[in-house]
């Protein structure tokens, strides 16, 4: 060991100089008792001792036992060869070579990690102090290293650097403290999110971050939880250093050190002012509809429960409006899906601006609004809001480019009169919305107990006339035209009775409006198209004169897509000629778009198929379109021809409409014509042809048949007198 063949400098201490002198040869021996309990305590030291000479080779000539510890070669194995063959990872080699040359050239220690390998094929880390040992010229002569096994330090070194990019690159805001919550460490993370730069907020405590918005019952929970579990997790506010509150999601931890005393608090955190943004979004989405972004049912349903709460405490009342578009289907049917979503969304706004701010407004579905008023003073004040909402409705608006007016049914229930439950006002209104849309559309009315007994009857009248059709119900009746002058029928209307078990025959206003309202009229329509066609056939084969049948199409059927395309199919299956059939249409066609309108009128127009407009003189009277139209005829409406011989201006709208007529070369005939003096008054104005109780009511098929072969043009004639009438 050559680092203890230098005179030990502590054998010649001072004390040494009042003992006797020892003798060479004691001399001797105690500096060989010296050097073996030096060895002794070098080879107990955790570190190993390697001698090597100052070849190229280094070959070894000491090697520790603390050497075989951590190599694993014993000392005869090692000494003799060279560290570069047993001990010293290949790659390491030149990086060895490197620091040997140092340590030949410097009088000082030199220390390095390396990679080194052991017996066992272990690969491990190293740490070398090595100096040189120099002969009395300064020549090199051995070169001694003290080594120690660094590895579970360099693991552990690794770990926490591993940590700290970790906890560095973290989206997690991470932040450590002291037992009196000091901030001791803070991540990248955390400055980001916070705000706060690592040197403002260490040393500072999290109250930095308070933002007052949690109470201290919330804070006392929070540390119970600490305390009693060693952890908390939860959704908290916070403020960041700009004054912004954000939501976070919080983890508080708790560290020990291994004899249970509390060391350091951890807090990881992530913003999540997005995903509550998300989640808000998403809440809204759910609980309002997309098209208006009005509360949806649900939600109503929710408010409904709430005000019910406040107004019992306080005594008030609350009124739910249900309203309902009148013939919405219409807008939807002939200017499209788009058209109709847009009027939606108007009548929407429309409301919202009608009513107050602290008033409720809901979309329940398709043309459904509710309205509810909370704190309402006396039921009636309820009655002016819905007529100010319907009024609203019912101003004329542009829409996709055309001027159209629509209007609302309305109901009103109020709380807790009729009801306390929200789905059991929401039903009573409807029964009530129901009930005005029935009486008289455009109106309101007030919720009273027999109308859910009117409800639940038009549900049972719904139910039955779905089955009425194939139960075969229905039947056709027909009701005589004559032309004026010559005094012939000329052909007959087609109008539709419901014979409904237990009940008797049903004329059309007991069900055509359901059947409206429930989606039932295509059906309706194409039985009474097949039924009308097939009983003009069977005439026919009963060699009977050929009349025209005419037959009455309701706006929503007439703009039903491929309407046209039906009837011609139909038409044809049944080999009727087109001019036969004649299509009542009222005024409200024109309602929507005109030029789809205009276009299927051509079409059915180039078929042959005979139009003439119903109820003339009731609906828009817009003129513009009769011009644009192909009608062949005019039905002059029964309310006119009433009031003639009673009311002079009723005889003028009726001239100028025959005016009218004539002016487009249109035929002009007069409804509900029920005595001699109306058609006298009727011959007058020139009318061309009459329809009504005078002639006779609608009848069966049979009794057409009779009536047809025993009609007599002449015995009409003498009857009421050809009069001055004009002949085409
Ligand atoms: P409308 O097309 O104006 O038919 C004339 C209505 O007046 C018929 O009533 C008829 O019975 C009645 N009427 C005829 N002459 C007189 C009279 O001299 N005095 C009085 N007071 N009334 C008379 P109805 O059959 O009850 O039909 C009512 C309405 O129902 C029809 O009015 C028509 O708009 C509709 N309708 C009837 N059948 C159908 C159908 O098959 N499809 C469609 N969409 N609507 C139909
Ligand atoms: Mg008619
Ligand atoms: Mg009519």
């Amino acid at each position: 060991m050559y680092a203890l063949t230098e005179e030990p400098k502590a054998a010649q201490s001072k004390e040494g100089a009042d003992r006797k002198v020892p003798s060479y040869l004691e001399l001797l021996e105690e500096r060989d008792d010296l050097q073996a309990e030096l060895t002794a305590h070098v080879h107990a030291l955790p570190l190993a001792l390697v001698v090597s000479d100052a070849t190229d080779k280094l070959t070894m000539s000491e090697w520790s036992p603390q050497a075989e510890v951590i190599f694993g070669y014993g000392r005869a194995e090692a000494v003799g060869r060279s560290p570069y063959e047993i001990i010293i990872a290949p790659e390491h080699h030149e990086y060895v070579r490197g620091v040997v040359r140092e340590v030949m050239a410097s009088s000082s220690t030199i220390r390095a990690t390396t990679q080194n390998l052991t017996k066992d094929g272990r690969r491990i880390w190293c740490e070398w102090f090595t100096r040189a040992i120099r002969d009395h010229s300064g020549r090199v002569v051995r070169i001694i290293a003290m080594v120690q096994d660094i590895t579970q330090r360099i693991i552990a070194e690794e770990r926490t650097r591993l940590w700290t990019s970790v906890l560095e690159q973290s989206a997690e805001g991470i932040m450590i403290c002291d037992p009196q919550l000091r901030i001791l460490v803070v991540n990248a993370a955390f400055e980001r999110i916070t705000g706060f730069k690592e040197s403002e907020a260490i040393g500072m405590t999290p109250r930095i971050l308070h933002s007052g918005c949690q109470d201290r019952a919330f804070y006392q929970q929070m540390w119970r939880s600490i305390n009693e579990n060693k952890q908390w997790r939860g959704e908290i506010y916070n403020r960041r250093k700009s004054g912004e509150v954000y939501a976070q999601w919080l983890t508080i931890n708790v560290v020990c050190d291994p004899s249970g005393q509390l060391t350091h608090y951890v807090g990881t955190f992530s913003d999540i002012t997005r995903r509550k943004a998300i989640e808000a979004r998403a809440q809204h989405l759910s609980q309002h509809d997309s098209l208006t972004d009005l509360p949806n049912s649900e939600l109503l349903v929710q408010r409904l429960q709430e005000l019910a709460v406040t107004a019992r405490r306080g005594g008030q009342k609350i009124a739910v409006l249900l309203i309902d578009l009148d013939r919405f289907n219409n807008i939807n049917d002939s200017m499209g899906r788009r058209a109709g979503d847009l009027l939606l969304q108007m009548v929407a706004q429309r409301i919202a601006s009608t009513v107050r701010h602290s008033d409720f407004v809901a979309r329940l579905g398709a043309d459904e609004f509710v309205i509810v008023l909370p704190e309402l003073l006396q039921a009636s004040d309820a009655g002016g809001i819905a007529q100010k909402v319907l009024n609203a409705i019912h101003a004329p608006a542009m829409l996709a480019g055309q001027r159209i007016v629509i209007s609302a049914s309305a109901g009103v229930c109020i709380f807790p009169d009729d009801g306390v439950e929200p789905e059991m006002l929401i039903s009573n209104a409807a029964a009530a919305m129901l009930c005005a849309k029935r009486e008289c559309r455009d109106s309101f009315r007030f919720y009273r107990r027999e109308m859910n007994e009117a409800a639940a009857e038009s549900l049972r009248t719904e139910t039955a006339l779905r089955l009425a059709i194939e139960r075969h119900e229905l039947v056709l009746h027909y009701q005589p035209q004559v032309h004026l002058t010559t005094g012939a029928i000329v052909g007959v209307e087609a109008l539709v009775r419901w014979n409904r078990p237990g009940m008797g025959l049903l004329g059309p206003a007991q069900f055509i409006p359901i059947a409206e309202e429930c989606g039932l009229m295509p059906a309706l329509s194409r039985w009474v198209i097949g039924e009308a066609l097939r009983q003009v056939k069977e005439w026919d084969s009963r060699g009977l004169a050929p009349i025209t049948v005419a037959i009455n199409i309701s706006a929503s059927e007439f703009h039903q897509p491929g309407f046209v395309d039906e009837l011609a199919c139909e038409i044809h299956r049944h080999a009727v000629e087109p001019h036969r059939l004649e299509l009542e249409l009222t005024e409200s066609v024109a309602v929507g778009n005109v030029e789809a309108t205009t276009e299927a009128l051509n079409r059915l127009h180039r078929l042959g198929i005979r139009l003439s407009l119903d109820d003339f003189g009731t609906g828009y009277s817009s003129l513009g379109y009769l011009r644009r139209f192909p009608i062949d005829r005019i039905k002059i409406d029964q309310s006119f021809i009433r009031e003639m011989t009673v009311k002079p201006e009723a005889t003028q709208i009726v001239r100028a409409i025959i005016a009218l007529a004539r002016s487009f070369a249109m035929k002009v005939i007069a409804e509900g014509v029920e005595n001699a003096e109306q058609l006298a008054a009727l011959r007058e104005e020139r009318c061309d042809e009459i329809q009504g109780f005078l002639i006779g009511a609608a009848v069966t098929p049979d009794e057409v048949c009779s009536l047809l072969r025993n009609w007599s043009a002449a015995g009409f004639a003498n009857r009421f007198g050809s009069g001055s009438g004009h002949d085409d």
